[in-house]
This record gives structure tokens, C-alpha cells and sequence, in this order.
């Protein structure tokens, strides 16, 4: 035979059978189980993207519960519908669990809501677009994927796998204490968890900055403008909140991986705020009475964000003459702090990647990464996150998520599962 004709021989063979010599023959047949069943992935897809579950559709969210419990129901986990107080105006959480005995105890996270109305879905080559393709229900599928490769080599029996996926991860309910119990609860009874969030080039996620929103009611005595800077009319609230940005531009930008975003402002005689509007009214001979700030505050660790309020509050707190200014804060998404055991994690997720010859995998830049879920139980558990579909345009119309990536991306988080449960 011509020798090239042996070289295509072989080039067509290898890729019918990539070589995974550091795979043991159990870890052959979980990735030859996720292989048999990716067939059906881009259907599965679109059958839960079609459903919309923005935040405050419960009916949509509780829907993509089901749909996902009764696959999850399948493999054998006991699974049930956690339902939030109608206070909440969240629907509530699909929980799952596989008892056992073996290994690591393991959380895996995802979530049922998405940031855009949904129910829209189509193809365009390798890309599946619409709202929730990459964030997050590609992910949750991987997730799904992942443990019927499990179930279907055999190896999930005695594992002890909780799964949560929270309706309200893109718009967090309070209280957070009533909202994120079921999370809590898992985490006390796990000693790892991988979410399932997107993944992002090769790459995967050992620390997320948290996040938290403040707002800024500033007063001012008022009267006729041609007062102001005299003792008795001072400096007017608009002068005062223009101190305060300017102070927190200079003091907190040096505070590293840290940003502080004011986002919406309001000055005036009268003032009106709520989450993303404002409204204000004022004459130009008036001098200023109320201006009110809202912004977000994101840190990488919980004591660089006691440092950062500390500061904020202490600026805050210094006025211009006849003002006043009050900052509150509104609990939030914490850090996940970069740490040797989210390390440790992420050590193995590259060791399952470069044995199934995807290459290496290495840490994400906290500081490009939103807030999360996992950061609510990481600390305490050791956590790698990014573990779900690749794609784009996450929280924008015409999200994406890359079908082509599915098969690596099942075959690692299945195997990662699969040494961390021995
Ligand atoms: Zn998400």
C-alpha cells in the first residue's frame, strides 16, 4: 500500500479513537457512554431554551425544574421542587441526590432562570442561539450528561452527588437566608462543588469577585442660589455627592482587583429613585436639595470588601458645609477567594483534560468573572466553576453556545465526577 494511503488509513482510525492511554478501561467506557449519547444534546437543548424561565416567570422557571428533575429522576436521583415563600418572588429550586458512600461528596450547581425573556431558539452551524443556550442550561446539560455517562458505564452507584439549581440565580431573592437554605443545607453535607457556569476557553474558575450594591441619599439645605457658599446655605447636595464620587475615584481605585461603579444619579429640589429609574426637578436658582447615587461595589476577597466600605463610609461621612449624606448597602454576592484547595480542584480538571488530549486547563481571571452561586459555599467547600457550555453574549440577545465543544466538555466533567467520587 502507498505509504500516504497508510498515513490516511491511520489519521482516520486515530480520530475514530483519539488516544487516551492515561485513561483506565472503566474511564474508557464512561467516555465512550458520553459519546454514544451526544446525539440527542442539541434537541435536549432547544426543548429547554423554548421554555422562557426569565427570574420572575415562576410558571417558566418551575417548568424547566421539571423537565430537568424528571431526567435527573431517571438516573436515579431523588429529586423535588423547593419552593421559595411567595414573598420572595422566586419560584424556588430543583434539589437532586444520589446517596452513597464513595469518594468525595460532591455539589454540582446550575441553575433553571435566565437574565432575558426567553423561548426562542434556533441553529446556525455549531451555534445554538437564544436566551439560556450558554447561561446556563447548556451547562446544566453538561451537567446532566455528564452523570448518564456515569449511570450508563456503571459507576455511579454509592456516589453521593447532590445537585441544586437555583430559580433565582440572575436576580437573587431575599432574604438571602431564606433564598439560598437549600444551597446552605447541600453544602453542609458536600465536601466539593463544581458549577456549571459558562466555560471559558480553556480555562476554568478558582475565585469570582463578589458583588454588592450601595446607595447614597444626600441632603442639602435649600434656598434662593445666590446663597450658596454663604454659612447659612453651604455647599447644596449636589456639590456634596460630587466630593464623595470624586473621593471614592481617588481612594478606592488603588485597592487592587477592586471596582466601584456608580451607576445612576439624581440632583435636585426633588428626587426620586428606584432600582434602574430616577426622576428630579429643580431651578437653576434653587440651590440643591436631595441628589441620591446608586452604584455597585465588587471585591475579590470579604476583607477587602470590609476595607472598601470602611473607606466608603468614612468619606461618606465628612460633608461639605450644611450637608449631609447616608450610604446603605445591600447584602450581595460574596467573594470566592482564590485558594490552594479551589486550586487543588482546578489541578484536577487539567489532569481529566490532558488525559483525554484537550490540552491543558488554567485559571480564569477572577477579575473578568461576575458574581456566582458557588461563591455562597466556597468558602467553606473547595470549588471550580466554568464547568459548563462554551459560547457567548451571555445576559444579551443572540446568546450563544458552541454544540461543537459538547463532547469535551461531557467527557471532562463526567470523568472529574468520576475520579473525585473514588
Ligand atoms: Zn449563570
Amino acid at each position: 500500500m502507498h505509504p500516504r494511503a497508510i498515513g490516511l488509513i491511520f489519521g482516520f482510525l486515530s480520530t475514530l479513537c483519539p488516544a487516551v492511554a492515561a485513561l483506565t478501561t472503566i474511564e474508557e467506557k464512561i467516555v465512550a457512554a458520553t459519546r454514544a449519547q451526544a446525539a440527542t444534546f442539541a434537541d435536549d437543548l432547544e426543548r429547554v431554551v423554548r421554555i422562557d424561565s426569565a427570574t420572575d416567570n415562576l410558571a417558566g422557571v418551575r417548568q424547566v425544574a421539571d423537565l430537568f428533575g424528571v431526567q435527573l429522576a431517571a438516573l436515579g436521583l431523588t429529586t423535588r421542587f423547593a419552593p421559595l415563600p411567595p414573598s420572595t418572588g422566586r419560584a424556588g429550586h430543583l434539589v437532586a441526590e444520589h446517596r452513597g458512600t464513595k469518594g468525595k461528596r460532591l455539589l454540582l450547581i446550575g441553575h433553571l432562570d435566565t437574565v432575558l425573556p426567553g423561548g426562542s431558539f434556533r441553529r446556525e452551524g455549531s451555534r445554538a442561539i437564544g436566551s439560556g443556550t450558554n447561561d446556563i442550561k447548556g451547562g446544566d446539560l453538561v451537567m446532566i450528561y455528564a452523570l448518564r455517562a456515569l449511570r450508563a458505564a456503571d459507576v455511579l452507584a454509592d456516589t453521593q452527588i447532590i445537585v441544586v439549581m437555583t430559580g433565582d440565580e440572575e436576580s437573587l431573592g431575599r432574604p438571602l437566608t431564606t433564598c439560598r437554605e437549600e444551597l446552605f443545607a447541600a453544602a453542609q453535607r458536600s465536601d466539593i462543588a463544581l458549577s456549571f457556569e459558562g466555560a471559558i476557553g480553556k480555562t476554568a474558575t478558582v475565585a469570582r469577585r463578589g458583588s454588592m450594591n450601595w446607595e447614597i441619599d444626600v441632603q442639602g439645605a435649600t434656598g434662593h442660589s445666590s446663597a450658596i457658599f454663604s454659612p447659612a446655605m453651604g455647599a447644596g447636595s449636589i456639590y456634596e455627592a460630587a466630593r464623595i464620587l470624586q473621593e471614592f475615584y481617588t481612594d478606592l481605585r488603588s485597592l487592587d482587583g477592586l471596582t466601584l461603579n456608580p451607576a445612576l444619579i439624581v440632583g435636585g429640589t426633588e428626587t426620586a429613585l428606584d432600582r434602574t429609574s430616577g426622576t428630579a426637578s429643580g431651578k437653576t436658582n434653587i440651590t440643591a436639595q436631595s441628589t441620591r447615587i446608586r452604584g455597585d461595589l465588587r471585591t475579590v476577597s470579604a476583607d477587602q470588601l470590609a476595607e472598601a466600605q470602611r473607606r466608603m463610609e468614612a468619606i461618606v461621612a465628612k460633608n461639605l458645609p450644611r450637608t449631609s449624606a447616608k450610604i446603605t448597602f445591600r447584602e450581595g454576592y460574596p467573594a470566592m477567594p482564590d485558594t490552594p484547595a479551589n486550586r487543588a480542584v482546578l489541578a484536577q480538571l487539567d489532569s481529566v483534560s490532558r488525559d483525554l488530549d484537550y490540552g491543558p486547563i488554567t485559571a480564569y481571571d477572577p477579575r473578568a468573572r461576575g458574581a456566582g452561586d458557588v461563591a455562597f459555599i466556597s468558602p467553606p467547600l473547595p470549588a471550580l466553576d466554568g464547568l459548563g457550555i462554551r459560547g457567548g453574549l451571555s445576559h444579551a440577545p443572540n446568546e450563544w453556545a458552541d454544540l461543537a465543544t459538547v463532547p469535551e466538555l461531557v467527557a471532562r466533567a463526567a470523568l472529574l465526577i468520576y475520579r473525585l467520587t473514588r
